[in-house]
């Protein structure tokens, strides 16, 4: 279905909040599923919800080592005491039933013999001539998982468009579903511009470049589950940018393009779409990453993103992440924003709003605050690579003092040092 961008954000500039809104509002789940094993199914959205079949947990056991017994046998436990019968280890459960003032040695996991209620913890319990006698009450169903605790048979425990993570995978598998339907892959050509790109294993030339947003731009797609269809680096050259919209469009959902979408002399590929497809070329006040074309070309979306390199990832982190979520199904969510104190001052200039590469982690007191991750310069890549969050900062703010309150967004890729600390 060919779904034209509607027309009313064609302004030459725009504030990020409604660059964001639009794309959010333009962009549908790709059709298609899959069904796979669970072992294949890490990152994947779920396209069909997870209802349960059974009860979880299946049977009542004992969440302790101990002895289980009839809650109505207390007062002889903690008197005469009770009579054991027998053990239910993890797999082997007691096959009778227990009678009055009899018990049960059981272990962890095992299932409650018939006619048992409570288990006490074989420390607060003493055995001596197979007579067991307990230390204080306990309360009725004490140390036992009742079934169904966890989830009930019949109960939704996973949305359609969930996306599985190693605890949404245990869930499914402690349910006994060894498969799930999940929405495909989407397909992404990337491609980067400029004549002064270099692949990498080439010696550099006067004035060259390593192409380092090929490596930035594929890691961030397949840590978001994408299929890379990569077609590698596009000279600034109008006809060489128009071959690689060819391409993209016969082989993929999502076309990314880095660089060469500013109003520059060797800045085709903004002029070069807009032969093709839809366009939205937006100034967007914000920092760094101003210049983003964004539309759709026939089936397949498009987001051309600035060349500088922190450019690249911010835009990418802000636009095409959520966009793409939605593109593979995932419900949409507004990213965790914290609110955290500045370990240290602050620099910004007032005038457009910044996402500043910062550092979250505990201050002299031991309680969490955020610091500057270094030079923010859109071409600094060093400060990206030890950040672990983005300091959100309005327009309209200028220098903050240590301690000013301020809005930090994790950043949410493998390998962000201290990650572990949100
Ligand atoms: P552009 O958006 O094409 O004007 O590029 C802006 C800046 O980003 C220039 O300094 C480019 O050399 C640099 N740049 C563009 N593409 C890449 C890339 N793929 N890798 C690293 N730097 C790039
Ligand atoms: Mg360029």
């Amino acid at each position: 279905m060919d779904r034209p961008v509607p027309p009313d954000c064609t302004p030459e500039s725009l504030g990020f909040e409604a660059a964001l809104a639009q794309v959010l509002r333009t962009v549908r789940p790709l059709p298609g599923a899959e069904t796979l094993a669970l072992t294949d199914a890490l990152g994947r959205v779920l396209a069909a919800p997870l209802i349960a079949t059974m009860d979880l947990q299946p049977w009542p056991n004992s969440a302790m080592d101990g002895y289980a017994f009839a809650f109505a046998d207390l007062d002889t436990a903690l008197g005469a005491g009770l009579e054991l019968v027998g053990t239910a280890l993890a797999g082997h459960p007691f096959t009778g039933r227990l009678g009055r003032g009899q018990c049960v040695r059981i272990l962890t996991g095992a299932v409650l013999p018939d006619g048992a209620d409570t288990v006490v913890m074989q420390e607060h319990a003493t055995l001596a001539h197979g007579r067991l006698r307990l230390q204080r009450p306990l309360p009725v169903g004490a140390n036992v998982r009742a079934p169904g605790e966890d989830v009930r048979a019949g109960q939704t425990v996973l949305p359609a468009g969930s996306r599985l993570g190693p605890a949404q995978l245990a869930l499914a598998a402690a349910l006994g579903q060894g498969t799930v339907t999940v929405h495909r892959r989407p397909r992404v050509a990337l491609f980067t511009s400029g004549d002064e790109l270099t692949p990498l294993g080439r010696p550099l030339g006067p004035g060259a470049i390593y192409d380092s947003n090929r490596y930035l731009l594929r890691a961030m797609l397949q840590e978001l589950g994408a299929t890379v269809v990569d077609l590698g680096i596009v000279a600034d050259d109008p006809a060489a940018v128009r071959a690689a919209f060819a391409a993209a469009r016969e082989q993929a959902d999502v076309v990314i393009s880095s660089g060469g979408v500013s109003v520059g002399d060797a800045d085709y590929v903004r002029d070069v779409f807009a032969e093709f497809g839809d366009i939205h070329f937006w100034r967007i006040a914000m920092k760094p990453g101003r210049p983003l074309a964004f539309g759709r070309l026939g089936e397949t979306w498009f987001f051309g993103l600035p060349g500088n390199p922190v450019s690249t990832a911010v835009t990418f982190h802000q636009f095409v992440r959520p966009a793409l979520r939605l593109l593979e199904g995932e419900a949409p969510a507004p990213p965790l924003r914290l609110q955290l104190p500045l370990l240290e001052p602050l620099h910004k200039a007032p005038g457009r709003l910044d996402f500043q590469r910062g550092i979250v982690g505990p201050g002299p007191d031991g309680r969490l605050g955020v610091k500057s991750a270094g030079a923010q310069g859109s071409h600094v890549l060093s400060s990206l690579a030890a950040a672990n969050c983005l300091i959100v900062l309005p327009a309209d703010s200028g220098d903050l003092p240590a301690g000013a309150t301020v809005t930090v967004e994790p950043l949410p890729w493998p390998g962000t040092p201290g990650r572990d600390v949100f």
